[in-house]
């Protein structure tokens, strides 16, 4: 099987190099990732523009092609190229990827992209470091993981966390709490105001979450589904108003036209 090694931090990240070494032990790996940073892009995808996929130098051995777009943009690309990839890896992320920075995470989104593309994915982050002792130890931590995801095919999409010196590995939730994003105004050089978009971290975190296992020294695994639909929500919905159809509407839809309606709709949403 073809393993599919991507990131959001750009093809030249050390983590990338080290996700796509430890990855060779199970199949064959071919690198697919943006030639610049794309940290927080999320899953966009470049829609409004051609995109090129061109041959980069990588380590020894390893196949790998820069994309002029984003990390889902790469994942698409790459499967398009490679049409036996089973499974994506992304990462390792300069960086954690807990909690809400899963909504905003580029290395989560190619991950989750090979989901949405019916392959497998699972994203990788881990603090930033510039300590090359510490990067060759996150390489054994990686394949322990990945170890234990490769047999799991149940599992269609994951996001991991390695956290310096782990004492362990826990399967918990993705924590929702109060939003961490903070907005930081300061002014430019003429003096004109900007504003930095961060991340604080919260100090309290519940227990069985991803914030709570990381910052106790656990790795976390969070298993995650494609569907977001909020089924308690749905349920709360009575019989009655769950389908409302309007009277004075003339006929059905011809589906043709309804077809087309959804077409416009998708590439309109984009
Ligand atoms: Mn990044």
């Amino acid at each position: 099987m073809r393993l599919l090694i991507s990131n959001d931090d750009g093809i030249f990240s050390p983590g990338l190099a080290l996700l796509a070494r430890v990855a060779q032990k199970h199949g064959d790996v071919v690198v697919v990732a943006p030639d610049n940073e794309n940290s927080s892009a999320s899953h966009s995808i470049s829609s409004s523009r051609p995109l090129s996929y061109r041959r980069a130098p990588f380590a020894e051995g390893i196949e790998a092609y820069r994309v002029n777009g984003t990390p889902a943009d790469c994942v698409a690309l790459g499967m398009f190229h490679h049409g036996d990839v089973g499974l994506v890896l992304s990462g390792v992320n300069n960086g954690p990827n807990l909690g809400n920075a899963i909504w905003h995470s580029g290395t989560m989104a190619a991950a989750r992209q090979a989901a949405l593309l019916g392959a497998r994915g699972i994203a990788f982050s881990t603090p930033s470091t510039g300590d090359d002792a510490r990067l060759e130890a996150l390489a054994g931590h990686v394949e322990k993981v990945l170890d234990l995801l490769f047999p799991r095919t149940e599992i269609r999409l994951a996001n991991v966390n390695v956290p310096p010196n782990p004492r362990g590995i826990q399967w918990v939730r993705q924590a929702v709490e109060k939003y961490d994003g903070e907005v930081v105004p300061a002014n430019d050089p003429y003096g004109r105001p900007i504003y930095w978009l961060t991340v604080t971290q919260l100090k309290e975190h519940r227990e069985g979450t991803d914030l709570w296992a990381f910052e106790r020294g656990y790795i976390s695994i969070t298993p995650l589904t494609l569907d977001i639909t909020s089924d308690e929500a749905l349920q709360t919905m009575s019989e009655d108003e769950r389908l409302i159809e309007f009277a004075e509407h003339p006929a059905a839809v011809e589906p043709v036209v309804a077809e087309a309606v959804m077409r416009e709709a998708e590439s309109a949403g984009n």
